[in-house]
């Protein structure tokens, strides 16, 4: 719960985090549930998506298998939120994938290509598409993705990684601009490198690196973008639509 002297600024909201078992998204889980929402986590790690709603209380948050790449996954999550909660408020399109940063776009299988697009665009358009189908009727609601630096700058990960960032970016901006009218905004969170399960594994570093720092030293930690996520799916952002929030430090503006 927020603090006695904090604002719940998520009371009587209902949430879908994707990728919410671990890592950013589980933090925007807790983060959402402390602001008084209750959140469904969709992902494909179950063990790990159950355990933080045992921790959180089923009152509070619900785990549903789901794999973003596949559209009935996506139509059961959002119609059994539905069917429990009767209404979706917030859509969080935050599982994503990453491949080996370094390949040459001449060893770069389109195998491989495809399957991260899958998972950060396809799996971020069919978020958009079955929240939107259930929001649309009620005139209200908030999608976010978590896109990346990735989505404004080259060359710091690999060619589909950065192609996905850009085009989910692309994508919030066309939703925006369709759904204004119903009263549902699409936005964007971009993160800075952070040290979650994904980077470790494809930096092949630990978390003390320096590759996680910006602002003198200052490294990045998944609360920050939770913080992000929760301006952008708060009325406070009420007239917020279309818009990126880059979370970086700074770090690509130099
Ligand atoms: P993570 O690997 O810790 O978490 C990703 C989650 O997404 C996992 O729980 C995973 O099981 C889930 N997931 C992956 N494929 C899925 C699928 N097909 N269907 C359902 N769930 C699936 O990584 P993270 O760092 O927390 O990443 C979260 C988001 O933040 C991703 O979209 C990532 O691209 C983005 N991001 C991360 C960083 C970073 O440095 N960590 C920086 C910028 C953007």
């Amino acid at each position: 719960m927020a603090s006695p002297t904090q604002k719940a600024r998520l009371e009587n909201k209902v949430a879908i985090v994707t990728g919410g078992a671990r890592g950013i998204g589980e933090c925007i889980v807790r983060l959402f549930v402390k602001h008084g929402a209750k959140v469904v986590i969709a992902d494909v790690i179950d063990d790990l998506g159950e355990l933080v709603c045992q921790d959180l209380g089923a009152e509070f948050a619900s785990f549903i298998h789901c794999d973003v790449t596949n559209e009935s996954d996506i139509e059961n999550v959002i119609n059994t939120t539905i069917a429990k909660h009767g209404k979706l408020d917030i859509m969080v399109n935050n599982a994503g994938t990453l491949d080996a940063p370094k390949l040459s776009i001449l060893d770069n299988e389109k195998s491989d290509f495809e399957r991260v697009v899958s998972v950060n665009l396809t799996g971020v358009f069919l978020g958009t598409k079955h929240a939107a189908r259930v929001m649309i009727p009620k005139c209200s609601g908030s999608i976010i993705t978590t896109a990346s630096i990735c989505s404004v700058i080259g060359g710091v990960a690999s060619h589909a990684y950065v192609s996905s960032k850009h085009a989910v970016v692309g994508l919030a901006k066309n939703a925006a601009a369709e759904l204004g009218k119903y009263q549902i905004r699409v936005n964007c969170v971009s993160p800075y490198v952070i040290p979650t399960p994904m980077t470790l594994k494809f930096h092949n570093i630990d978390e003390s690196s320096s590759v996680y720092s910006n602002l003198n030293g200052k490294t990045l930690r998944p609360q920050d973008i939770a913080n992000a996520a929760l301006f952008l799916a708060s009325d406070e952002s009420g007239y917020v639509s279309g818009h990126n929030l880059v979370v970086d430090g700074g770090y690509t503006v130099q």
